[in-house]
């Protein structure tokens, strides 16, 4: 099913995203994990694509895997600039003849050598021309594309972020998911921006449950993002107890989803990591809004 249909159902609804594994022996336990996530029926499970090789070439298996075996819409990532035409164009008809009917079109970083090599010499420079390709080969797919409530590092300012992403929009992208935030009037901010620059597609709020400090210093500096003194007073009370940590981070997230659904937010997406059990949590302590009429 594609996933601009699924956003159009008048009830609350929850995804959840996955990560394909780093290597062979991981394989089956990943597979396990997202499985399991796709037993809570999501309304779709997106699959991530690493930039750099290693697990790109199973994003494609888990995307098809929980379609095929569990009856869950899946949305493969996909991303370009570490990539070639030909690759790119040889992955996309593999989606396609797989049956794959929702895409994510990403750039993806750039990876310490990209950033020392000159940009003019890369075949892809930004999403937009991903989404460009996709669209020459398939007119079929639905394509969504990455969005920066907080603005995308490399952006100079918030206008500029919101104009590439305004032609990423009109280049083919039918619906937009956010970098992770913990501050929901970051969201709320950008989605007024973005409807006033003519952005009209559907937006889904990314939202990360944090369940260990650990993560806390990876998750800024993967997304830059805001942290509210309310979670940092969190992580330094819980974070040295790690059931305590999981219990107040599964809390947090499922208070900014109720926050979103009270507000106008229809469909939200969690990045549940291949943690089946944080993704349950977040799905149970919702069990009496997901799914009701919005
Ligand atoms: P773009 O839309 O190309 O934007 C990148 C930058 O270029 C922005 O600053 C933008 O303003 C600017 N820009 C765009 N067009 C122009 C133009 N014409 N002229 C000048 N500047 C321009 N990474 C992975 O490796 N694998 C994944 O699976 C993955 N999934 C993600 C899912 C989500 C929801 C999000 C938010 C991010 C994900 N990422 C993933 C990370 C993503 O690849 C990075 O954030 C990357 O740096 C930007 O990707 P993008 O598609 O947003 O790029």
């Amino acid at each position: 099913m594609k996933i601009t249909d699924i956003l159009k159902r008048d009830e609350y609804g929850l995804s959840f995203e996955v990560f394909p594994p780093k290597t062979d022996s991981r394989y089956d336990s990943v597979k396990t994990a997202t499985e399991k996530i796709a037993d809570l029926k999501p309304t779709f499970i997106s699959v991530t694509y690493g930039a750099g090789g290693g697990t790109s070439q199973y994003t494609l298996d888990i995307a098809k895997n929980i379609r095929d075996r569990k009856n869950i819409t899946s949305l493969a990532h996909l991303t370009c600039v570490s990539s070639d035409r030909e690759t790119v164009k040889a992955k996309i008809e593999a989606m396609k003849k797989a049956g794959i009917e929702n895409i994510m079109a990403l750039r993806g970083d750039l990876t310490p050598e990209l950033m020392e090599s000159d940009p003019s010499e890369r075949e892809y420079r930004y999403a937009t021309e991903l989404i460009e390709d996709i669209k020459s080969i398939s007119s079929d797919f639905c394509i969504g594309g990455a969005c920066y409530p907080e603005i995308h590092p490399e952006s100079e300012n918030q206008r500029e972020d919101i104009k590439h992403l305004k032609e990423k929009v009109d280049a083919g992208a039918e619906f937009l998911t956010t970098q992770m935030f913990f501050d929901n009037n970051l969201f709320f901010n950008f989605l007024y921006k973005i409807r006033e620059a003519g952005i009209t597609v559907p937006v889904l709020p990314g939202i990360m449950p944090i369940t260990n400090a650990n993560q806390v210093d990876r998750a800024i500096k993967l997304s830059g993002s805001f942290m509210p003194q309310r979670f940092k007073s969190l992580v330094d009370r819980f974070g040295n107890d790690p059931d305590a940590m999981k219990q107040a981070g599964i809390a947090y997230a499922t208070d900014q989803i109720i926050d979103l659904y009270a507000n106008g937010i229809r469909n939200v997406h969690v990045y549940s990591m291949n943690k089946p059990d944080v993704a349950a949590a977040i799905r149970s302590n919702l069990s009496d809004i997901i799914g009701k009429a919005f």
